[in-house]
């Protein structure tokens, strides 16, 4: 027997209430159970009114089975809910607002903790490629609805591929199309440093106070270092619930994706509610229409072949194209010099990942992994499970990834296997080679045989 067969309709949304406020936070229950709004209830359902999505989204996760003790439930056996989002609220001061800050206040607290926005960081100049299109279209349309569409969104990636820019062409964007809305950009030390500060100068209520009152769209860089900082995620996760209910737009930044970052569950599964997004590294293409805009900025002349040529040998971080740009440009004005390979060589020389020497095939690899494994080259490329040829083969495909500059597709036809065998293989690879002397070893070894 159900709990709402033996009690009046009207009440069983008081009930269910108080029966969760004893089981949740005061700050989960005044976020998401406060706001609901019964519309209202008949013995086979009943009608709630709630400021957005996620709230459906957190009670049916959440609280389903006892929904279902308190409420009427449906012939598949689900709480019989009919959820309507209310329209966004004009602007009404939330409840824990009084007093409101002055505007000085709010200005200095803006200032003192959060970033100014990189001018060059704008959609315009970030060019875009097959590795980042996804993201710069989903950062576009938070930028025009701010709060309507992805909450949060979610962007990793490695260093230098572009998070930042991102980030901050949305707060530049939304400043210039949308003036109302207040952008707060903070970084996640900054946001550690202004709780630290708070806590130390009893001004905690005011911090509280300026990021969920005064905030309407806030950009998050580099999340990841809110691992290991127990008391503070604690904080900015109420922070972030507040703001996600309140259809406040929340940006967030990281190195890795929710679910790899060492953060409690309910931080990464608050993460994911909205749409995360990989940033990848940039195909060659991309990378040298990256290298031409960047020496069209400086007033640099760089020919196809030169851009190619350093995209080729410079590939895993647009921050290091950029530098390879400044670095030239700094030593043809200097010297007064063309650019040609030979320039480029002797310039960047430390900065190029491989020697531009002749291109490493496929075909080189498995032969040196082959005669220092001492295995065959055809059961590198079979598919024999035995120990003493699963390794090599790991270890042929994962220097195939290091060494040629191929895409994902030419490696797993060239080894008929799956992506994800070859990404599998290269994990394990890096894995063991951290804590695997001998390994290293014979990889040095491959790895020099190839080069020579
Ligand atoms: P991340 O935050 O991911 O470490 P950044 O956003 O700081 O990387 O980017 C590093 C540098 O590379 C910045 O100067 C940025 O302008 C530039 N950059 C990265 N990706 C692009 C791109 N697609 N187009 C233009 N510039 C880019
Ligand atoms: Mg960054």
């Amino acid at each position: 027997m159900t709990v709402c067969d033996s009690c009046d309709t009207t009440d069983i949304w008081t009930q269910f209430l108080q029966y969760i406020k004893k089981r949740c936070s005061a700050t989960a229950f005044g976020n998401w159970f406060e706001p609901i709004k019964v519309l209202e209830t008949t013995p086979e359902e009943i009608t709630v009114e709630i400021p957005n999505i996620f709230v459906k989204e957190y009670l049916l996760t959440n609280y389903k089975e006892d929904l279902c003790a308190f409420l009427p439930v449906n012939a598949k056996g689900e709480p019989a809910i009919n959820f309507i989002i209310a329209r966004p609220a004009r602007k009404k001061p939330p409840s824990d607002a009084v007093p409101l800050l002055s505007s000085q206040e709010k200005s200095d607290h803006a200032e003192k903790f959060g970033v100014k926005l990189n001018d060059n960081y704008q959609f315009d100049t970030f060019i875009e490629g097959p590795s980042n299109q996804f993201v710069k279209s989903a950062a576009m349309g938070v930028a025009a609805r701010p709060g309507q569409s992805y909450n949060p969104l979610f962007i990793h990636g490695g260093v230098g591929l572009g998070k930042t820019h991102i980030l901050h062409s949305i707060g530049h964007f939304i400043r210039k199309n949308n003036k109302r809305q207040r952008v707060q950009c903070i970084t996640t030390e900054a946001f550690i440093n202004d709780l630290v500060y708070s806590l130390r100068n009893k001004s905690i209520e005011q911090m509280k106070r300026f990021y969920r009152s005064s905030v309407d769209v806030l950009l998050v860089d580099d999340i990841q270092f809110l691992q290991n900082r127990l008391n503070f995620e604690e904080e900015f996760c109420n922070t972030f619930e507040t703001l996600i209910n309140q259809n406040k737009q929340i940006v967030i930044t990281s190195d890795k994706p929710p679910s790899q970052l060492k953060l409690s569950e309910r931080m990464i599964a608050r993460m994911e509610w909205g749409l995360v997004a990989n940033i990848g590294i940039p195909e060659l293409e991309t990378r040298v229409a990256i290298l031409q805009h960047k020496a069209q900025q400086k007033g640099l002349q760089l020919s196809n072949d030169v851009a190619f040529y350093i995209a080729e040998h410079i590939y895993n971080n647009v921050r290091q194209l950029e530098g390879a740009i400044n670095r030239l440009s700094a030593q043809c004005r200097l010297l007064d010099l063309k650019i040609t390979e030979e320039v480029v060589e002797q310039t960047l020389r430390e900065m190029l990942q491989h020697v531009p020497r002749n291109k490493i095939s496929i075909d080189q690899v498995l032969k040196c992994v082959a005669a220092v494994f001492q295995v065959r080259v055809s059961d590198l490329k079979g598919s024999v499970r035995t120990k003493e040829v699963v390794l090599p083969r790991q270890v042929a495909m994962y220097l195939a990834c290091k060494l040629i500059n191929g895409t994902l597709q030419t490696l797993s036809d060239s080894f008929g296997k799956t992506h994800s065998t070859i990404l599998h293989a290269c994990k394990s690879i890096e894995k063991k080679v951290a804590c695997n002397e001998t390994l290293r070893r014979q990889i040095g070894m491959v790895e020099r045989n190839i080069h020579s």
